[in-house]
């Protein structure tokens, strides 16, 4: 069995996953970065890791040495085994696998975070049977990866510009990029403002309101303008890439009762230079990224 970790934007998760891709257990611990200069978040982040992992093994009660490797999904490049550029975190260079291997002994891989989850879908879950796929990623930003035949490849669609708009910066230093109006932590924080709700509410939370608000008008016109938006980056991933299936997972997953059956009746509207792909959303959820860590 081995470690698998997903470094998300706003939150580590940590699971045990056994040699056929089941979660034996997890831990997640939400993270919050505010003013912290670069070494503190990097001290942060491996500190958080490191009491997760002996939080899953004491679950599981089994040593560290029982472990075949752990694997973790990053949101950036990654290159060498070593996090080249992650904009989220404003961290460049930095070798967190060999750290990692100096506390535990055990072998570190990273990899890119959408690429791990692509690659878990692909093995256990809904891109089984799809030879060539995209795997969008829409949570604290929009990661994504391109599935063709048994191979799958990182790729940066979130910072593909869908509107000139000098208003919304990106982590990236652009303007107008896909996850600056898509990404679930933009969706969250339209909601956030429109509904004047508190900062740090719960996305569960956010859903349970959302539901109960499906006549207010000023959140479906919201609702609209974000499915607009989405069906635009889609739209150009379809005719650049003519790809057979689009599965989205991330933190959508939250909210797909709210949002996908109107994604799939905008973009039914649209239209398209080859057919229109299947979109479906990712069968392993949130633990994908974590499962997909092992497989690397
Ligand atoms: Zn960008």
């Amino acid at each position: 069995m081995k470690i698998g970790i997903d470094l998300g934007g706003s939150h580590i998760s940590v699971g045990v996953i056994s040699e056929d891709g089941k979660v034996l257990t997890k831990q997640e611990k939400n993270i919050l970065f505010t003013e912290q200069k670069n070494d503190e978040i990097k001290n942060l982040i491996r500190d958080t890791i490191i009491s997760l992992i002996n939080a899953v093994l004491r679950d599981i009660k089994i040593p560290i040495f029982l472990i075949d490797g752990i694997g973790i999904g990053i949101p950036g490049i990654i290159e060498n085994n070593k996090i080249k550029k992650c904009n989220k975190f404003k961290i460049y260079d930095w070798d967190l696998a060999k750290e990692l291997e100096d506390y535990y002994d055990v072998n570190v891989k990273l990899e890119n975070d959408a690429l791990c989850a692509a690659t878990a879908e692909k093995k256990y879950g809904n891109l089984k049977d799809s030879n060539k796929s995209i795997f969008l990623c829409l949570g604290t930003g929009i990661g994504s990866a391109i599935g063709i035949d048994n191979n799958v490849i990182t790729s940066e669609m979130g910072h593909m510009i869908i509107k000139k708009d000098e208003q919304s910066l990106c982590n990236c230093g652009k303007n107008g990029c896909f996850e600056t109006y898509c990404s679930m932590k933009s969706f969250k924080n339209n909601v956030i403002e429109l509904l004047q709700l508190n900062k740090d509410i719960e996305s569960e939370e956010i859903r349970t309101i959302l539901t109960h608000q499906k006549d207010n008008r000023i959140i479906n016109n919201y609702i609209t303008q974000y499915i607009d938006n989405l069906t635009i980056g889609i739209s150009n991933i379809i005719n650049i890439l003519n790809p057979t299936t689009i599965c989205i997972g991330g933190g959508f997953i939250y909210f797909k009762e709210i949002l996908f059956q109107r994604l799939l009746e905008r973009l039914e509207c649209n239209s398209y230079q080859f057919d229109k792909p299947k979109i479906i959303l990712a069968k392993l959820e949130n633990d994908a990224g974590m499962i997909g860590a092992t497989l690397i």
